[in-house]
């Protein structure tokens, strides 16, 4: 696989399709500025069932000028096509996680594949990376933007970004795209936003101020970034993976949502079989804001169901 988006015409849009092996290829959007500069990447659709970044980029590549642009927006709007076709965040071939396999493997699983070709081909080349996530379908997350918070750099594109809501993480785990992006010392911020397989027009424009702002920050685009006054400054390492998880299957009933201030010990939710009987209840295990909370109903054993955050300083 080669890619060589220095070869494509400054001044222009392209639309590509960038092939990683035989079986599967990458969607790619790269909007040449006229004169050379930074590299924005983007991508969305890492996870199949996260809609809000996929349009924010189609929505900002399309009104883009190229000619106003010194440097580069390289763009995969959907990044996980088999996911993407399914609805879901796992992989249905292969039953990955694509943003825990990262940095990938050449001739790997499928997931494996995709993310080793979009991780030397796109990411590589970034000035700056920002991976648009969101809660998708079973999960409700902040609109947000999340950064390094060692790294000055991410906190200053994350304060540019726009979102009302920003997140910092001491610790990174590996196999995430961000990651990968963290080991060639490329800066990074992803996003989340309140997902449910909807696309909430709120959260669209935070997304595409996010991504236009970046551009000025970059000084791609002319011009200050137009920063919103950030309400919530997050902190801590937010993996969703850890938090509250159910202990069997079940129907949830929430009693709290997404950003909601908790004190310890109060209740999140309650779990009940089909006859109402309350299997589990779920209690705040701190002081803090809920990060993140399972919105679709239906949970199985081990399901994540709430994160509990804390504010900067708290
Ligand atoms: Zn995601």
């Amino acid at each position: 696989m080669s890619f060589q988006p220095e070869n494509f015409a400054r001044g222009e849009k392209h639309r590509l399709r960038l092939a990683v092996d035989a079986d599967e290829s990458l969607p790619v959007l790269l909007a040449r500025g006229a004169t050379p500069g930074p590299v924005l990447v983007a991508s969305a659709g890492v996870h199949g069932d996260e809609y809000e970044g996929v349009r924010a980029i189609f929505e900002v590549f399309d009104e883009l000028d190229p000619l106003r642009m010194s440097g580069d927006l390289l763009a995969v709007p959907v990044v996980n096509a088999p996911a993407f076709w399914h609805s879901t965040r796992l992989s249905p071939v292969d039953g990955a996680n694509l943003a825990r396999v990262f940095p990938g493997k050449p001739a790997g699983t499928l997931s494996e594949r995709l993310a080793h070709g979009f991780a030397q081909a796109i990411i590589a080349r970034a000035s700056l990376y920002l991976d648009l996530h969101s809660g998708g379908i079973a999960f409700g997350m902040p609109a947000m933007v999340g950064y390094a918070a060692q790294d000055p750099r991410g906190r200053a594109a994350a304060e540019a970004f726009g979102a009302d809501v920003i997140w910092g993480h001491p610790h990174l785990d590996p196999g995430r795209t961000i990651s990968f992006a963290a080991s060639l010392n490329i800066p990074w911020l992803y996003t989340e936003a309140r997902g449910a397989g909807r696309i909430h027009p709120d959260d669209l424009a935070m997304m595409k101020r996010g991504i236009v702002n970046l551009l000025h920050h970059l000084r791609v685009l002319p011009g200050p970034p137009t920063p919103a006054p950030i309400q919530h400054r997050l902190w801590g390492d937010g993996n969703t993976d850890a938090g509250v998880q159910a202990g069997q299957s079940g129907f949830l009933m929430k009693c709290v949502r997404v950003l909601q201030r908790v004190t310890a010990g109060q209740c999140l939710g309650r779990l009940v079989d089909l006859e109402g009987r309350v299997l589990e209840a779920y209690h705040a295990p701190a002081n803090g804001l809920v990060g993140l909370a399972r919105e679709l109903p239906v949970v199985r054993a081990g399901d994540p169901l709430f994160l509990v955050v804390q504010e900067e300083g708290e």
